[in-house]
């Protein structure tokens, strides 16, 4: 009997390996199993599929040990897990890693998945009263105590306390304790418990839907009666999670599991109170910020009779392994975040989630105030079912958007600060009326550039093509490319003259300046500086929400799906910079960034403003954000798409050539170009240099390739496996890191 295993390592295809005789009655497709690999090394692998066909011409090597009594990996699962390595073109090894949390694939000694422990106090059971009595004589401390504890458990009708609970005891002291275990009165006993918290009781049933809401709610049953996927475009602060919450309900009661996926850590602490509100204990969560062995546990409560019933994370949780998935919402599925970038495989949640519903024929509601150009194309064309919200929630209005010219005010000289006049006295007034608000800027960092005003020189990595960001809290130079860490010098290093300066700003210098302008105000800043503690974003979230900060200054982090009761004005900072990116997307996400930034202001009965700086505010973009118009907007960037072959028209794959040297880099590149034109001709645009040539002491080279619609992924597939065999075959080029980004972010 022999066994295709895959192994965690990035290696295309699947090793097959001898099943041991005793092994052959226990064994399983989607069990773990330890086989050996390479020289003296173990790993963690999972069965696919078990068979008598000996392989030919190699040496087949035993399984070592068998892990699991059943399967931890089901057969949606490793369906989902083979449709990501095609479509993504990433070794099956490396989604496999991606998917399971790393103490359930342990590699030699490394830590493996232990259970909790708790250490409890027993009373002898077969201990009579007068008995104890008699034996403790006149040790009266032990005695209080022993009586303290019994009389604790009766009352709780326990037959066992924990010794932390124990030492909050009246009577408690350590040489007590001690003394009634020599004596054998008490018993010692440790208790395997769960990470997880299993008693959160529902609180509030959903609340009744408006007339809006209720609507959409109904179309959207609608849909799913002839449609997988439905898009809910519906605007800021219309109530969609009161739909989603009714779309669970509905679910739970056929006995469907629903999986909510969000686009940031940061949003699952807002939405999990009112989750839990409604379902309780039947809600888990589930991403990267959860302690691994935490999240090994939900693995196995997912595997187990009672498994959560509704989960909800961040684009990990996709590879939970679910029994009866009947609903997927994506939330906010415009947002980048969805897109894994490194390491492999780089897959978008939103698609896979698509996919997953599939194999589950389950049904995926994508919901957003601001749709990808793909979603909203795909529910035009009718692949997807569209209902739209256009009505706020409890009747607040939209907010009034502004648009700023700061050439205009620059040329006047009437910008004394980073604020614009009427920014700062909206703000002003905002802040007598004891409303808040809030700022964007969407570069982290004091000042993006230190130049020397002498002879130009700027700081650069040594590691990467990038110049230094200036960060002032910890006088440090910071390469937002690698993290490295440099000391920002004195004097200039080219002409030793101090004639260094900043020039640009980003969100610390705003808030320092934020801070300046209103001197009484508590001004905070969010972005990924001042959130890299865990937990820390949710604090400052929630103290913005319990307005104990007036002025939040921050990235576009802040601009996700957050619900604050208290903002009157939103102010967008360098607009220009937003549009300014060399990147077919740039439009899209300036377009959403504004008008989800606009919508966290003005909740309830509070009408909000938002002022827009720009330098060019003739750019037909910021009309259509004034206007709140999706429409026309999805329009012109779909026929620019359609003329430069962009998706959702043509299908984008990325190829990334690596190399230590400069020029390897380059020849890889040209060669790997060549060779694929032979085939795939003008679809293959390239090489070029990145933006940003040089990344961790690699210099990178780029090849794009343009696919239209209705050519074969099969034939695709095998022409780059081929060319890259070829590329491989060369002995200089063996050193090279080559890798697809397939439906690139840019
Ligand atoms: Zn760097
Ligand atoms: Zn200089």
């Amino acid at each position: 009997m022999y066994a295709d295993v895959i192994l965690p390592l990035p290696l295309p295809g699947l090793f097959t390996y001898a099943v041991p005789t005793e092994m052959q009655p226990s064994i399983g497709v989607g069990y773990r199993v330890t086989v050996p690999f390479g020289s003296r090394k173990h790993y963690t692998a999972i069965v696919t599929r078990i068979h008598r066909e000996r392989p030919e011409n190699i040496k087949i090597k035993e399984i070592h040990s068998l892990i699991d009594s059943h399967a931890v990996v089901n057969d949606q699962q490793l369906r989902l897990w083979e449709w990501i390595s095609f479509y993504y073109l990433s070794p099956l090894g490396d989604v496999y890693k991606a998917a399971l949390p790393p103490s359930m694939k342990p590699r030699d000694l490394q830590q493996t998945y232990t259970p909790k422990t708790e250490n409890y106090i027993q009373i002898d059971p077969e201990m009579e009263t007068a008995y104890a009595d008699r034996q403790l004589g006149r040790a009266k401390k032990q005695q209080a105590l022993l009586a303290e504890i019994r009389d604790y458990l009766t009352t709780k009708n326990a037959d066992r306390i924990g010794k932390k609970e124990l030492s909050g005891f009246s009577t408690y002291s350590a040489s007590a304790l001690k003394g009634l275990l020599q004596k054998k009165m008490l018993i010692d006993v440790r208790i395997e418990t769960s990470r997880l918290e299993s008693d959160i009781a529902p609180i509030r049933a959903p609340y009744t839907l408006n007339e809006h809401q209720n609507t959409a709610f109904l179309d959207i049953n609608d849909c799913f009666r002839h449609k997988q996927t439905c898009l809910l475009h519906g605007v800021t602060s219309s109530g969609k999670t009161e739909i989603y919450i009714h779309l669970i309900t509905q679910f739970l009661a056929e006995g469907k599991q629903t999986l909510y996926l969000l686009p940031e850590i940061a949003l699952t602490g807002q939405l999990t109170e009112r989750l839990q509100a409604v379902f309780g204990s039947r809600l888990g969560i589930y991403h990267s910020r959860i302690n691994d062995q935490e999240r090994a546990e939900i693995w196995q409560k997912m595997l187990s009779p009672h498994p959560y019933d509704i989960i909800i994370g961040v684009r990990s949780s996709l590879f939970l392994p679910f029994h009866q998935l009947g609903l997927v919402i994506v939330d906010e599925e415009h947002e980048s975040s969805y897109k894994q970038q490194d390491p492999a495989p780089r897959y978008h949640a939103r698609d896979t989630a698509v996919m997953l519903a599939h194999f589950f024929e389950a049904k995926t509601l994508l919901g957003s105030a601001t749709p990808s150009i793909e979603s909203y194309y795909n529910a035009q064309t009718g692949k997807y079912g569209l209902v739209t919200l256009t009505e706020r929630f409890n009747g607040s209005m939209m907010p009034e958007i502004r648009i700023e010219n700061t050439r205009e005010l620059r040329r006047r000289k009437k910008m004394k600060s980073l604020l614009s006049p009427l920014l700062i006295e909206l703000i002003d007034q905002s802040l007598k009326e004891n409303k808040q608000a809030i700022l964007f800027r969407n570069r982290r960092g004091y000042a993006p550039l230190i130049v020397c005003k002498q002879c130009e020189w700027t700081p650069k990595c040594t590691r990467c093509d990038v110049t230094l960001t200036y960060h002032k809290k910890t006088n440090r130079l910071i390469c937002h490319y690698c993290n490295s860490i440099y000391s920002v010098p004195k004097i200039c290093p080219s002409c030793h003259q101090e004639s260094l300066e900043t020039i640009g700003q980003g969100t610390e210098q705003l808030e320092e300046e934020v801070s300046r302008l209103f001197p009484d105000t508590v001004v905070a800043r969010m972005d990924q500086d001042s959130t890299r503690g865990k937990d820390r974003s949710e604090q400052i979230i929630h103290d913005f929400q319990q307005q104990k900060i007036q002025i939040l200054v921050g990235t576009q982090m802040l601009s996700k799906g957050l619900d604050f009761d208290h903002v009157k004005v939103v102010g967008i900072i360098s607009a220009d910079s937003l549009l300014n990116h060399p990147d077919f997307r740039a439009h899209e996400r300036g377009f959403q960034l504004m008008t989800q930034a606009a919508g966290r202001a003005g909740r309830k009965q509070t009408p909000g403003t938002v002022i827009i700086q720009s330098t060019d505010p003739g750019n037909p973009i910021y009309s259509f954000v004034t206007g709140n118009n999706y429409a026309a907007f999805f329009q012109t960037q779909l026929a620019e798409r359609k003329l430069f072959h962009y998706p959702p028209f043509y299908r984008l794959i990325r190829i990334i050539c690596k190399h230590k040297d400069a020029e390897k880099a380059g020849n890889v590149a040209f060669l790997l170009a060549k060779l694929l034109r032979k085939s795939l001709h003008e679809r293959v645009l390239g090489p070029n240099k990145p933006v940003v040539e040089r990344v961790q002491l690699y210099y990178i080279r780029e090849i794009l390739l343009k696919l239209e619609y209705g050519l074969s992924s099969h034939q695709i597939r095998d022409i780059l496996n081929k060319a890259e065999a070829r590329l491989r075959d060369e002995s200089d080029l063996k050193q090279v890191v080559l890798y697809y980004d397939v439906d690139p972010l840019s």
